[in-house]
């Protein structure tokens, strides 16, 4: 089966000569969902920014990324764009509009839909992320919360087979959490999560993959590694509550 993600040796330095990615190779099959783990600066969003093609290939990349076994490179980034949702860190870096309709209705409508669909599929996303009814609302006046959630709505109404999530849930109460965490569980399509939020990855994702200092230093079944103390140490994380009684392979 084509990977719907596939990472190839990937390593990145970027303008000015600090290596962000060394050597980064995985892949990830239609349907699954990944976390990736690590201490800031290991290099998260930094690799999730090249599944968007969001970095210049040169001078600084080598090695490939693939979607669906396309590689990424300035001639496919439409293509893959289309294929590919991506929730940044910042939700300000995300939204554009003076309005959430507009916000939401614009990656469909450069998508080519129909203004009457997209209406619909507006409608549709706001209610999926949990702000049903948010048409006429000003982005910049909402919460962060919020304007994640508005941000989230946008990147589904595109209705991509990847999901990129760079730190999804980092400024949500804690039922604005659950409601995600239930909303990302429901969605068949392949997800990557960059998250502090171990217990997101512990709940959510079936592999997770540590990064640190641009390399991959552990990768396995998500509940495997986070239940490894000595290994989420070394790299500045922690075994999350949940598994407080698991022993590694246990
Ligand atoms: P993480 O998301 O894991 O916190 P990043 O991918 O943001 O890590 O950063 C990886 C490394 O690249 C860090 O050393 C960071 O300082 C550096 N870095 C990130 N963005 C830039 C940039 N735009 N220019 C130069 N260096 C950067």
């Amino acid at each position: 089966m084509t990977p719907a993600i596939e990472i190839d040796h990937l390593s990145y330095v970027y303008p000015g000569g600090r290596k962000a990615l060394s050597d980064v190779s995985f892949s990830i099959t239609p349907g699954e969902c990944v976390a990736i783990l690590g201490p800031n600066g290991a290099g998260k969003s930094t690799l999730l920014l090249h599944l968007n093609g969001l970095l210049p290939e040169k001078p600084g990349r080598n090695g490939c990324v693939r979607i669906f076994g396309e590689p990424v490179t300035s001639e496919t980034l439409h293509r893959v764009r289309q294929q590919v949702g991506f929730l940044f860190q910042d939700p300000d870096d995300q939204l554009i509009s003076a309005t959430v309709r507009e916000d939401v209705a614009f990656g469909p409508l450069q998508l080519g839909m129909a203004v009457e669909e997209t209406t619909k599929r507006v409608a549709d996303c706001l209610r999926t992320a949990g702000i049903g009814g948010f048409e006429d609302r000003e982005p910049h006046r909402l919460s962060h919360g919020e304007k994640r959630r508005v941000c989230l709505a946008g990147v589904l109404a595109c209705n991509p087979q990847v999901l990129v999530l760079d730190e999804p849930t980092s400024d949500l109460d804690p039922r604005g959490r659950r409601e995600l965490k239930t909303l990302l569980a429901s969605l068949k399509v392949a997800r990557l999560i960059a998250t502090h939020d171990l217990e997101l990855a512990v709940d959510l994702c079936s592999r997770a993959i540590v990064l640190d200092e641009g390399r991959v230093v552990a990768e396995g079944p998500a509940v495997d590694v986070l239940a490894n103390e000595e290994l989420m140490l070394r790299h500045g994380l922690e075994k999350p509550h949940s598994l407080l009684h698991r022993h590694p392979h246990g």
